[in-house]
């Protein structure tokens, strides 16, 4: 910068003798302000020629021999030179990084797909070909949705929502593809998809291994509670120890047998398609239901059990909504001591359809609530098994749910009381007909 000024200053002289000479020269000619023209005539003229040459340079300057245009200009030159040499190192670092970060992703056993605003394909690594059946070249500027073509993914595209990873199945045979989309920039996505077909495989060997190893134990459980209840009747009523010894053993086997049936039923949902078995559930009918099985349950504890029923019947499953429904039930009764109330309500209203079990039992603390309906998860496991609580009573409520669109919402206050309400979303009812008043009963 300093000797672009130095040279500047320089050339305001040269110009100035110039001019200072061009006009004695022409003064001693006869006219001072010719002399002056003629020479800041060829001045310009210089000038504008090194302009020429200086644009010249500038237009092919790649691998082009620099100009020697004497001055100022050299200045200028100098200064277009380092910068162009300073971006061309610039570029050089960027595209170095690039193809680095390429490299990187390249090596990456997971797809990774970079998609534009409008969701067409910017930049694939070479795993996005064997999981997404993708061609990292050639499907440049395709849209995503029609090379991957599974309704899910043009679902999940199109809700924006991608908190949880989709779970690509049959698109690409054989892998299943756990797929995680990162929005970026200006409306750009970053597609990352994971191989979780060795996964899923053990995930399906382990819960086929427990519905198989609940089904084998069930024969030898049968057999052995009859054997039981034979010497009960036989030997138990000759020895009174030893009566008592088998009333404990029919008890464990009978808890070992609750047990092995609430493992099938929870492996059951988790093996069969949800939807298959769906029908029109007859509320009024399910809950009345319910009411006998309450009341049964209670028995000579005297329990109070109050239903209601009120709005639209439920689409779903009526054996996995019976069983956890009943479930419900039981855990209201075993929880509440006798004399206590438990109600049963369904009701619908403009946000959806909501099954309720309310007791006025012990209640549970606001720390056990988060981990309810964990698998084998217990309050006071020894209270839970005395009372016939194998600890899978939630999960399996938790999983028919999760397959009619539910959730479960727990409230409860130590001491109190608990309600357990089974959420259902709109598009889950069904308009009844007949309508019938809303019926409470009493027992
Ligand atoms: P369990 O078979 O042991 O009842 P669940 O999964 O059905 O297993 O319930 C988990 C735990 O939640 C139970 O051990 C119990 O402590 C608590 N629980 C469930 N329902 C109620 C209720 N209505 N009142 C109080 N505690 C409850």
């Amino acid at each position: 910068m300093v000797s672009v000024h130095r040279e500047l200053r320089r050339e305001l002289w040269r110009v100035f003798f110039l001019g200072l000479a061009g006009a004695m020269i022409g003064r001693i000619m006869g006219s001072a302000l010719t002399g002056l023209s003629v020479v800041f005539l060829f001045y310009v003229l210089i000038q504008i020629n090194k302009l020429r040459r200086l644009h010249r340079w500038l237009r092919r300057r790649a691998g082009g021999p620099i100009p020697e245009l004497g001055g100022m200009w050299d200045e200028v030159i100098r200064e277009v030179h380092r910068v162009d040499r300073d971006s061309e190192r610039h570029k050089e670092r960027i595209t170095g990084l690039f193809d680095r970060l390429q490299a990187a992703a390249s090596a990456m056993p997971d797809a990774m797909v970079v998609l534009s605003q409008r969701d067409l394909i910017e930049w694939a690594n070479p795993p996005a070909e064997r999981l997404l059946g993708l061609h990292a070249q050639r499907d440049i500027g395709a849209r995503i949705v029609h090379l991957v073509r599974d309704p899910s993914l043009t679902a999940y595209l199109e809700a924006g929502d991608y908190h949880q990873p989709l779970v690509l199945k049959g698109s690409v045979e054989p892998y299943v593809v756990s797929v995680q989309i990162i929005p970026f920039g200006a409306s750009q996505k970053l597609i990352i998809g994971r191989d979780i077909t060795h996964l899923i495989r053990l995930e399906d060997m382990r819960s086929h291994f427990v519905a198989d190893a609940s089904h084998e134990l069930r024969t030898p459980l049968t057999v052995l509670r009859g054997f039981v209840e034979t010497f009960q009747d036989t030997l138990g009523k000759e020895d009174e120890e030893l009566s008592a010894n088998l009333a404990l053993m029919q008890e464990q086997v009978e808890r070992m047998r609750r047990l092995v049936d609430d493992l099938l039923a929870l492996s059951r949902l988790e093996t069969t398609p949800a939807r298959v078995h769906e029908e029109v559930v007859d509320m009024r009918a399910l809950v009345d239901g319910l009411q006998g099985v309450a009341q049964a349950l209670s028995g000579d504890r005297g329990h109070r059990i109050e239903v209601g029923v009120q709005g639209e019947d439920l689409m779903g499953n009526p054996e996995e909504l019976g069983s956890a429904f009943t479930n419900l039930v039981h855990n209201a009764i075993r929880h509440t001591p006798a004399g206590g109330l438990v109600r049963v309500t369904w009701a619908t209203d403009v946000t959806g359809g909501h099954f309720a079990v309310q007791d006025t039992g012990e209640g549970i603390a606001p720390r056990h609530i988060p981990f309810l309906t964990e698998r084998f998860y217990r309050v006071d496991s020894g209270r839970s098994r005395a009372t016939g609580g194998t600890g899978l009573g939630l999960s399996i409520v938790n999983e028919v749910l999760v397959r009619h669109d539910g959730r479960l919402a727990i409230e409860s206050v130590l001491g109190q009381g608990s309600t357990f309400t089974c959420h259902f979303p709109l598009s889950r009812l069904v308009v009844r007909v007949p309508s019938s008043p809303p019926s409470v009963t009493t027992v």
